[in-house]
C-alpha cells in the first residue's frame, strides 16, 4: 500500500508560484520517501473544490491508498475543502512543515512570503479539519528533523494497522472459557468500529481436519520444527500431532483468508492436546492468537505483526516479584518464539487443566528491551484500547521447573502504579506484547478506529487517571 501526498493551494498567486509549490512538495516527497517505510506519492497540488473533492474520492476508492498527508505550502482557502474532508474515509495526516529551514536574510521578499506560508496556510486548513472534527494526525516542524520523520512513520504503520484491521477475518475454534467476563465482547461492535469478522469454526471440523493430515506434511513440518527449534525430548509422537494440528488449523485459516484465531482448553472434543507449538509456530508466521477464546486479543496481535515486524506475542500477566519490581509474563502455553532471547526449546510436559494428553510446547525466556502491553476491553457503550509501556529484562532466575515460555517486564511507572493504573482502567489479564508496537502508533491507530485510547507511562498519577476515565466514560457515551 502507498500515501498519498496532497499539496494545498490555490489559482491567486499565478502559474509560477503553483509551479514552485509543487517541486517544493516533490522535494519534500522525495526526501521523506527514502525515509519512511511505506511509500509516499505525490499526487497534486489542489487548486479548487472540485479538484480536492475529486481527489479525495478517488483516494476513498483506491484500495492501495493506505492514507493522505496534506500539506499547504500556499494559502488555500478552506471552504474549498468542506466537501472533501467531510467525505474522507482514509487515515488523515496534516504535515506542517516548511521547505526552509531558516528565513534567508536577502532572498525573502513578498514572492518568497507567497510561496512560503505554511505557517498561516496550515492553520486555516487545521481550522476546517477542527471544525469538521475529521480525525487527523497532526505533525508539525521541518521535514527533515528526526523526530518529524519518526512521527510521520508512527502514522504510517497505524494507518497500515487500520487496513489490515478493517479487512481482518478471526476464526473463533471454541467459545470463550465459561465464565470469564474480559474475553467476551460486542462482536458486531467489533466489526462495526475495527473492521472485524469474528466467526465460529466448528471444533468437529477442525478435529476431522488434524485426522486427514498426510504423514508427508507432517514430516515436513517436524523438519522446519528442527532447523527452529531444540528438540528437548524424546517424545516424538506428542511433537508430530502438534505439527498435525498446526497444519490442519493453517489450512482452515487461509482456506477462510482469517489472520488470527482463538481456542479454548474447555473445548478440545476430539483432539489429544491443546494446540501448544502448534499456536506457538502460527504465531512466529504473523497469525494473531488468543487463549481462552479471547478473539480481541487474537485480533490485537495480528494487527501488531502486520504493523511492525518487530516481534510481538500474545501474552498474560502471571506471577510479581515484588523484590524486584517485575512481572512474569507468561501463558499455559501459547507465547510466541519471535520474543525470544534464547533458541526456544521444544519439551512435553502434562498439563494441569484440559484433560488431555500432555502437549508440547516451545519454552524459552524473552528479550529484553522496550515494548508495550496492550489490550482491548469492551466497556458496553464503547471500546477501550488501554496500553502500557513495559521494560522487558531478561528473567533474573533460570526457574528449572516453569515448563513454560517465559518473560518479564518492569511496567512503567513502577510495578505497583503500574499494576494499579492497568486495574483502575479494567485492563484485560490477556494483551499482547510487542517490542516494534509503540504507544504512539496504537494512539494514532485508536484515532483512526473511533476507540478510546488510555496510556499507562512513566507520567503516570492514579488520581489523574483516574479523573481521565471518568471524563473518558462520560465522553464516550455522549458520542454514542
Ligand atoms: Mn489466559
Amino acid at each position: 500500500m502507498k500515501f498519498w501526498f496532497i499539496t494545498g493551494s490555490q489559482f491567486l498567486y499565478g502559474e509560477e508560484t503553483l509551479r514552485q509549490a509543487e517541486s517544493g512538495s516533490r522535494e519534500v516527497v522525495r526526501y521523506l520517501s527514502g525515509q519512511l517505510p511505506f511509500e509516499l506519492e505525490y499526487k497534486d497540488t489542489v487548486k479548487t473544490e472540485g479538484g480536492a473533492r475529486e481527489l479525495i474520492k478517488n483516494a476513498n476508492y483506491d484500495d492501495d491508498c493506505a492514507g493522505i498527508v496534506v500539506w499547504c505550502h500556499t494559502f488555500s482557502p478552506s471552504k474549498m475543502w468542506i466537501a472533501a474532508l467531510s467525505s474522507l474515509q482514509k487515515p488523515y495526516l496534516h504535515l506542517h512543515t516548511q521547505i526552509n529551514k531558516a528565513i534567508p536574510n536577502k532572498a525573502i521578499d513578498m514572492d518568497y512570503m507567497n510561496l512560503h506560508q505554511s505557517a498561516h496556510g496550515d492553520r486555516e486548513h487545521g481550522f476546517i479539519a477542527g471544525r469538521l472534527g475529521v480525525a487527523r494526525e497532526i505533525v508539525a516542524g521541518y521535514y527533515k528533523d528526526e523526530s518529524v520523520v519518526k512521527s510521520i512513520e508512527n502514522w504510517q504503520r497505524a494507518a497500515i494497522g487500520a487496513a489490515f484491521s478493517r479487512s481482518l477475518k478471526v476464526a473463533r475454534f471454541g467459545d470463550n472459557m465459561r465464565e470469564v467476563a474480559v474475553t467476551e465482547g460486542d462482536k458486531v461492535e467489533a466489526q462495526l468500529k475495527l473492521g472485524w469478522q469474528v466467526n465460529t469454526y466448528g471444533v468437529g471440523g477442525l478435529v476431522e481436519e488434524i485426522n486427514a493430515v498426510a504423514d508427508s506434511e507432517v514430516q515436513a513440518k517436524m523438519a522446519e520444527y528442527r532447523g527452529l527449534y531444540i528438540f528437548n525430548t524424546d517424545d516424538i509422537k506428542t511433537v508430530e500431532y502438534q505439527a498435525r494440528e498446526e497444519i490442519a488449523i493453517k489450512k482452515i485459516l487461509d482456506q477462510e483468508g482469517c489472520k488470527a484465531f482463538t481456542n479454548s482448553f474447555e473445548d478440545l472434543y476430539g483432539m489429544k492436546q491443546l494446540p501448544g507449538l502448534a499456536s506457538q509456530d502460527l504465531m512466529r508466521q504473523g497469525y494473531g492468537y488468543g487463549g481462552e477464546g479471547d478473539w480481541k486479543v487474537s485480533a490485537l496481535t495480528a494487527i501488531a505483526k502486520a504493523v511492525s515486524g518487530e516481534p510481538s506475542s500474545f501474552m498474560e500477566d502471571y506471577t510479581y516479584d515484588y523484590d524486584a519490581g517485575l512481572i512474569l509474563g507468561s501463558h499455559m502455553l501459547e507465547v510466541c518464539p519471535t520474543i525470544a532471547a534464547d533458541k526456544p526449546r521444544i519439551e512435553v510436559h502434562p498439563l494441569g487443566i484440559g484433560g488431555k494428553e500432555p502437549p508440547a510446547r516451545l519454552s524459552f525466556s524473552g528479550k529484553a528491551g522496550k515494548a508495550t502491553c496492550t489490550c482491548l476491553i469492551d466497556m458496553g457503550a464503547h471500546f477501550r484500547l488501554i496500553c502500557a509501556d513495559a521494560e522487558c529484562v531478561e528473567p533474573i532466575n533460570s526457574y528449572p521447573n516453569l515448563p513454560v515460555a517465559r518473560t518479564m517486564w518492569r511496567p512503567e511507572p513502577d510495578l505497583n502504579t503500574g499494576a494499579a493504573a492497568w486495574i483502575r482502567a479494567g485492563g484485560a489479564h490477556h494483551t499482547v506484547l510487542s517490542y516494534g508496537v509503540s504507544a504512539d502508533i496504537w494512539r494514532i491507530f485508536a484515532r483512526i478506529m473511533g476507540v478510546e485510547f488510555v496510556h499507562i507511562n512513566k507520567t503516570t498519577d492514579l488520581y489523574r487517571l483516574e479523573k481521565e476515565l471518568e471524563l473518558g466514560d462520560l465522553l464516550w457515551t455522549l458520542k454514542r
